[in-house]
């Protein structure tokens, strides 16, 4: 049978999925100024199919101009479907951004940072997951067996990744049984969140073909450990050389680095809403997961919200070009680019008013008295998304950074979706976002 190549172009969107529309690929060059229809109420949509409650109604008209630095086009070679398809902004009709449009969102964010700091952000998002193909025995933890009952999964994988264009770093078997972790190479400003979006397209495309599922969901199971997405992030001057480094100062934290980090820490009650944006997310973000459940910094501390990385003395590179930040608490419910604007726009705001560098935990906040968490400045992190959208309700520098229409319909949208699942016990809250990630 004849076959006719298709791409897709798609937005990631509030519910952290990848919606758009496809055409011949053969048009997509002719395309690109005009790229395809689309209608402000389909960010509403949740991840579990809902449309909730919209302000727009059946009305209006965007647009989705693809971005071609995005393209992503892979052959299995195996009889499926070539797999293409290019991210793009959402626009209005003059091609104008979209006040809620999430890629804009972070690219507003970078241009600020770049603008008034000189500043640009390198990072990499990584990430952790579960195949459902994978026999669950309990002796998997980073264990070469578990690795080995992947089948082969990893190596369509990373070859998928090296056709789509993403350095693959390391892939791992991670704690949990069928739990796997795929890292990448940093690349500098919008790229790490596109790099992110196409690292999970690759992941489900190559399980598809091989008959299974890839779930990046928070949480597999509520006493299951979690998938967490972790996002490395440094900060380089404009001649690209790295500003997090200052070895006169604790930790070799430089201050540049330092008011960063505490801006993203003091926004993080309000900051979780973008950054785990389900309500299983709050089953992972509890104390003994090696996840976060406080607003901390830690130094080689798996469950700080924020981890100093160390420095490999080993690879003989210089430590100002290894210091870097790991940002914990998220997951990959988060459209990465609202992830990682809330993360620019809250590491700004403590650049704005220059704060100073967060005290860094060496023991756990959750077996601290209260005393010492108040001196320390620890806060528990929410309970429930719910409580995490009342924050971000009333967070001042966020609401400004987001503006008021996307401030309100991702209120909206993730009100809707909290009370939507509220009927449900944790574990058919797990099942029900197990297959939506
Ligand atoms: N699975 C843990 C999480 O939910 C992270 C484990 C690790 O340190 O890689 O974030
Ligand atoms: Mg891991």
């Amino acid at each position: 049978m004849g076959r006719e190549e298709i791409v897709m172009v798609c937005c990631s969107d509030i519910a952290g999925q990848l919606r758009g529309k496809g055409f011949p690929a053969k048009l997509l060059a002719g395309r690109l100024n005009r790229g395809v229809g689309w209608t402000p109420t389909n960010i509403m949509i949740t991840a579990h199919g809902s449309p909730s409650d919209s302000p727009w109604g059946p009305f209006g008209d965007l647009v989705l101009l693809p971005d071609m630095d995005t393209h992503t086009r892979v052959d299995f070679a195996d009889d499926s479907a070539i797999e293409q398809f290019v991210l793009a902004d959402i626009c209005e009709l003059d091609g104008s951004p979209w006040a809620c449009c999430p890629r804009d969102f972070l690219k507003r964010g970078l241009a600020a940072l770049e603008a008034e700091f000189g500043l640009t952000l390198k990072g990499a998002f990584e990430h952790e997951f579960h195949l459902d193909t994978v026999e669950e025995r309990a002796n998997a933890p980073y264990n070469l067996d578990a690795f080995r009952r992947q089948d082969g999964f990893a190596e369509n994988f990373l070859w998928a990744l090296a056709e789509a264009g993403v350095e693959a770093d390391t892939f791992m078997p991670e704690f949990g049984p069928g739990q796997y972790e795929v890292t990448v190479a940093p690349l500098t400003g919008l790229g790490i969140a596109d790099r992110a979006i196409i690292t999970r397209e690759m992941a489900r495309a190559t399980a598809h073909r091989r008959g299974g599922r890839a779930s990046f969901t928070p949480i597999l199971r509520p006493d299951a450990v979690g998938n967490g997405v972790h996002v490395h992030l440094s900060l380089q001057d404009a001649a690209g050389k790295p500003v997090m480094h200052d070895a006169a100062r604790e930790a070799a934290l430089s201050a540049t680095a330092g008011s960063f980090a505490a801006g993203m820490l003091e926004a993080l009650p309000a900051l979780v809403a973008l950054t785990a944006a389900s309500t299983i997310s709050y089953l992972r973000l509890t104390p003994n997961r090696w996840s976060a459940a406080y607003n901390n910094l830690g130094l080689a501390d798996r469950e700080a919200a924020i981890r100093i990385c160390p420095v490999f003395e080993t690879t003989g590179a210089p430590a100002a070009e290894q210091l870097h930040l790991e940002f914990r608490a998220a997951d990959a419910a988060a459209s990465p680019y609202l992830l990682l604007g809330g993360l620019v726009w809250a590491g700004i705001d403590g650049l704005r008013r220059a704060l100073p560098a967060p005290p860094i935990t060496t023991a756990d906040p959750a077996r601290m008295s209260a005393d010492e968490r108040a001196a320390l400045g620890l806060e528990r992190l929410p309970l429930s998304l719910a409580g995490a959208l009342d924050a971000l309700a009333w967070h001042g520098p966020l609401k400004a950074a987001m503006g008021d229409p996307l401030h309100q319909a991702y209120l909206a949208h993730k009100r809707f979706e909290a009370a939507e699942m509220a009927p449900l016990d944790d574990a058919a809250q797990c099942e029900r976002y197990r297959l939506s990630y």
